[in-house]
């Protein structure tokens, strides 16, 4: 391992690959890159451009936070119930081999994983570092620096870029990639200042470190009911002391299942792209009431939409987009984002034990009893309330851009470069990832959930490295016919 310059402040990392401190304050090449962020999507980015090894160019790889590089936030944790919920032999990246990482699993663990078994998430976290790092030692023209530090700015001066980090350096390069990842959800409103100053509450639900917070047998309540809620009930009641789980969410959906299915064929497929929503789900309904004695799984058909869900996704009017996330977009999550029966058993079993409840209902209002809190609940179903030890904001991805207090994303507001989508659910984009912006050439890029306005469907580590490997062939494109 090479490390240059200090690394004192992440002692409890043990980073085993290159971490560059640049200790010059300005750096220009009009070649170079910056990506912004080193999970999944920068490390792709970073991995592709590599791998075609196409000129001799410096990558920036800017992290803030050195354990989760090449890992990011999904794939960073120890825990050995947070599982993948892909099967292990379906957890592909785009233009490599379909099963590379059960292959990987095979050869590098000790377990017998099948090719249909969840396994944990830092398995991939470890798989997609070594195959960054090989690449990294293979490639004789790119290079790439990693750099420990927040990017606070980015100033666009003439046709380059300049990169600003919290400790004042500033790097000029020709593009950026905003590879900043998944935003945590906002507080609710109807939290009491009370509340949210108590030291019982956690807003940000990737930060795990509440839990050394709080005590055995204590009521833990979770608010959301989708994977991120059931990641920290697996969690709670697996592992740790005897706590008791309250979840809630508006409609009360928990993620369906997973469940092995025979593929189908899709005769007479026809779900086209169109610009009413009513017409397309109407299309979907059809094809499956159809086709589902003649053996197709809807999950199956859920597989097969996802694949054209951004084409599906960009044809659609204004209108049906907004109708789509007010009524119809929960339903998808549920049977698009499954999840593996192993943790669904895990709350099923406590639920049984009158140590998991999963309610309906939002907040209508919060106050503090002592050292505990109480929450009102309102919803279609009348009106609930739940005392409580700890809240947990474990509600998901937060989209709309415009709430947010990331510094860098604030900053791009501010200057412009960066417009918050109509729907909310992201920034605008054109088709290569560019940010549509209202100064200058188009040399800042996004990808991963900043996308979701354009494409819908830019979670999960299939589109992730799919939309990483087009942004790196993009970004080569441009560099050898300026
Ligand atoms: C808990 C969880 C489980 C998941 N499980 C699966 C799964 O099983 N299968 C699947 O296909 N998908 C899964 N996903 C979805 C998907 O794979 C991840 O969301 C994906 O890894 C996102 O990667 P990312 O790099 O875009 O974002 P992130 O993982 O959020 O990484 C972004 C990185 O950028 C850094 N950063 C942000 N701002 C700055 C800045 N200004 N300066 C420097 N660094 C910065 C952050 O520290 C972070 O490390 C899961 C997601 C989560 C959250």
């Amino acid at each position: 391992m090479h490390v240059f310059g200090q690394i004192g402040w992440y002692e409890e990392a043990t980073p085993d690959f290159v971490v560059f401190f640049v200790m010059r304050n300005f750096h220009d090449d009009m070649t170079d890159i910056a990506i912004i962020g080193g999970g999944l999507s920068g490390t792709l980015v970073a991995y592709y451009m590599l791998l075609a090894d196409r000129y001799a160019q410096t990558i920036y790889v800017f992290e803030k936070e050195p354990l989760q590089l090449a890992r990011g936030i999904a794939y960073r944790d120890s825990n050995e119930n947070h599982l993948l919920n892909v099967p292990a032999a379906a957890m592909n990246l785009y233009n490599l081999p379909s099963g590379d990482f059960y292959q990987w699993l095979q050869k590098n663990t000790s377990t017998n994983y099948s090719p249909t078994d969840f396994v944990p998430r830092n398995l991939f976290g470890s798989y997609l570092k070594e195959l960054f790092e090989r690449q990294l030692a293979k490639a004789k023209q790119v290079k790439v620096k990693v750099i420990a530090e927040e990017v606070i700015d980015i100033v666009k001066e003439e046709d380059k870029l300049s990169v600003s980090t919290r400790s004042g350096h500033s790097y000029g390069v020709a593009k950026v990639v905003l590879a900043n990842g998944i935003l945590p959800p906002a507080d609710p409103f109807t939290l009491s200042a009370d509340v949210l100053k108590s030291g019982h509450y956690q807003s940000n639900p990737w930060n795990f470190r509440y839990l050394n917070q709080i005590k055995a047998n204590q009521h833990i309540t979770l608010i959301g009911s989708g994977l991120t809620m059931l990641d920290h009930a697996v969690e709670l009641l697996n592992d740790k002391g005897n706590f008791s789980v309250t979840a809630f969410s508006r409609r009360g959906f928990l993620p369906l299942p997973h469940d092995a299915y025979e593929p189908y064929d899709f005769p007479e497929y026809s779900i086209v792209p169109g610009d009413d929503i009513g017409l397309l789900l109407r299309n979907i309904r059809a094809y499956y009431k159809k086709h589902k004695d003649k053996g197709l799984d809807w999950r199956d058909l859920i597989d097969r939409i996802r694949n054209e869900v951004p084409q599906l996704w960009r044809a659609l009017s204004n209108e049906s987009k907004k109708r789509f996330i007010r009524h119809l977009k929960p339903y998808w999550e549920i049977h698009r984002h499954r999840a593996p029966q192993r943790a669904l058993d895990v709350i099923n079993k406590a639920g049984r034990e009158g140590r998991f409840k999963l309610l309906k209902g939002s907040i209508r209002k919060t106050e503090m009893k002592g050292r505990q809190l109480v929450i009102h609940l309102g919803g279609t179903q009348g009106t609930s309330t739940i005392t409580t030890d700890y809240l947990l904001n474990s509600s998901g991805l937060q989209h709309d851009i415009s709430l947010t207090s990331d510094p860098l994303l604030k900053k791009l507001l501010e200057r412009q470069y960066m417009i918050p989508d109509q729907t909310r659910l992201g920034i605008e984009t054109d088709e290569s990832g560019a940010l549509t912006c209202n100064s200058g050439r188009k040399n800042i890029f996004a990808l991963g959930a900043l996308r979701r306005a354009s494409v819908f469907e830019c979670t999960a580590a299939k589109e992730i490295s799919q939309q990483a490997y087009l942004l790196s062939e993009q970004l080569i494109r441009s560099e050898t016919n300026p």
